[in-house]
């Protein structure tokens, strides 16, 4: 039954006026943080109040907007459970790292990180319109005195201008949709000078813990800098309300193109049916399921997390029993900075030299037949692009695959500068990926 998404607004709200309510700037200057304000709302349990009492406690700050998606008389409730933080929170755990993907490793510049050969994530600012209790960033994320900073900017642009090979910015923190209107245009507009980037993401939850925030102009303005792709951040149907779904409407309007980008959280959204509506939901308001994260090893988030089993067992009850849209990948961010790693059911059982043997959904068992004339030295031949301008030779070559990596002027100064030992100072470790090479897939050279 297909039932229609709607607004709510928690009972001590009703008397604010509408254009107040639908203010992000007064969403984001009422929101809650003291253990007095969100008990006002919400009765809290002793965990949560415990919580809230305890000096030093990572961020807390939820918009009057997102608090009323909560059922007040629902302690479990998946939406409290991930901005109003328990006492388990305060638990340290052995296997808990502070920066557990090692960003900071991978960062040639201050919040950069430059973990793969063709795409960098920046992280532009430290703040949140709500700080989920699980997150990867606790590190740096919530600092209020760390907010964008224009000379490390300066830096993350110069270094950008630099790496040729760089095609696809994805812009992180924090929450790129809460700077400054100004700041975020010139963000995007100082980014769109650089002719080998390709395509810019924005990774925001401001649409689903502000979606007041996503206004005409904000979309219209963000339409200049196309292409221009956007995640959002959703993990239970109940965070897809009326306003979200219109602020979805709103940016796709405009040509950009939705993914979902979901953590798998015990209490949360550990169940094949809670996961199946939600991913069924995000496809009729146009947003596509990208990622389903496995919980990260990150401090006072142990709580949150789920066996990897849970996450297979969750894909298994995805894939054939709803729309292939519908289906995110599966993913472990390696602790040590590894990168994503997919991890998927296994639908192959067997593979000969001449057939495979597979399941399906249902457990039906059936067998692909391989050719027997293959040719890998006949595989179609990459010739390039023939699209570049003068001044882009680099693209060229890296496209060719003649090179994987150009050192740009002034990168191991910048990298002694800071003390970081970057993996890109090791070139060989950017060969064998191989795009574009003169290799075939059998790995003989021709
Ligand atoms: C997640 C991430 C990206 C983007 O990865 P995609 O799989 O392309 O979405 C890029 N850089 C870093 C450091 C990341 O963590």
């Amino acid at each position: 039954m297909k039932t229609e998404f709607v607004s709510k607004r928690a009972k001590p709200y009703a008397d604010v006026p509408d254009e107040k309510w639908n203010d992000w700037r007064w969403q984001l200057s009422n929101r809650l943080n003291t253990v007095d304000e969100i008990g006002e709302i919400i009765p809290l349990t002793e965990s949560e109040r415990k919580a809230l009492q305890t000096q030093g406690l990572f961020r807390v700050d939820i918009t009057p907007y997102f608090i009323s998606l909560i059922d007040p008389d629902d302690p479990e409730d998946p939406v409290r459970r991930q901005v109003i933080p328990r006492a388990e929170e305060l638990q340290a755990f052995t296997a808990m790292m502070e920066d557990s993907l090692a960003e900071d490793r991978h960062s040639p510049v201050p919040g950069l990180v430059h973990r793969y050969p063709d795409r960098v994530l920046m992280l532009v600012t430290t703040q949140c319109a709500s700080y989920c209790r699980y997150c990867t960033r606790s590190r740096i994320v919530g600092d209020p005195h760390q907010t964008f900073k224009r000379e490390e900017f300066e830096m993350q642009i110069e270094y950008l201008k630099r790496t040729p090979q760089v095609r696809d910015v994805l812009l992180s923190g924090g929450d790129p949709l809460v700077l400054a209107p100004k700041i975020l245009e010139e963000l995007l507009s100082r980014l769109r000078e650089i002719p080998h980037i390709e395509i810019i993401r924005i990774g925001s939850r401001v649409p689903v813990f502000m979606p007041m925030r996503v206004t005409q102009e904000l979309c219209d303005m963000l339409a200049k800098y196309h292409p221009l792709w956007m995640n959002i951040h959703v993990n239970h149907s109940n965070e897809i309300s009326k306003e979200l779904a219109e602020a979805c409407d709103r940016l796709t309007r405009v040509g950009i193109p939705l993914g979902n980008q979901s953590v798998l959280l015990a209490g949360v959204n550990d169940n094949v049916h809670i996961q199946r509506q939600l991913v069924q939901d995000l496809v009729r308001i146009r947003v596509r399921p990208y990622y389903l994260y496995q919980c990260d090893l990150v401090e006072g988030a142990g709580h949150f997390r789920t066996p990897v089993a849970k996450g297979i067992e969750i894909m298994e009850g995805l894939r054939g029993h709803t729309s292939g849209y519908a289906v995110p990948q599966y993913i472990i961010d390696a602790p040590g900075g590894g990168g994503k790693i997919p991890v998927m059911p296994n639908y192959l059982l067997s593979m000969s030299d001449h057939k495979i043997i597979l399941r399906n959904y249902e457990g039906y068992i059936a067998t692909y037949e391989e050719p027997t004339d293959y040719l890998p030295s006949k595989a179609a031949k990459f010739k390039g692009v023939k699209r570049v301008e003068a001044g882009q030779e680099g693209l060229v070559s890296l496209l060719e695959g003649k090179e994987m990596f150009i050192k740009p002027e002034g990168f191991d100064e910048l990298h002694n500068r800071h003390g970081i030992q970057h993996r890109l100072k090791n070139e060989e470790k950017w060969k064998p990926l191989g795009i574009g090479s003169e290799e075939s897939a059998d790995g003989t050279k021709e």
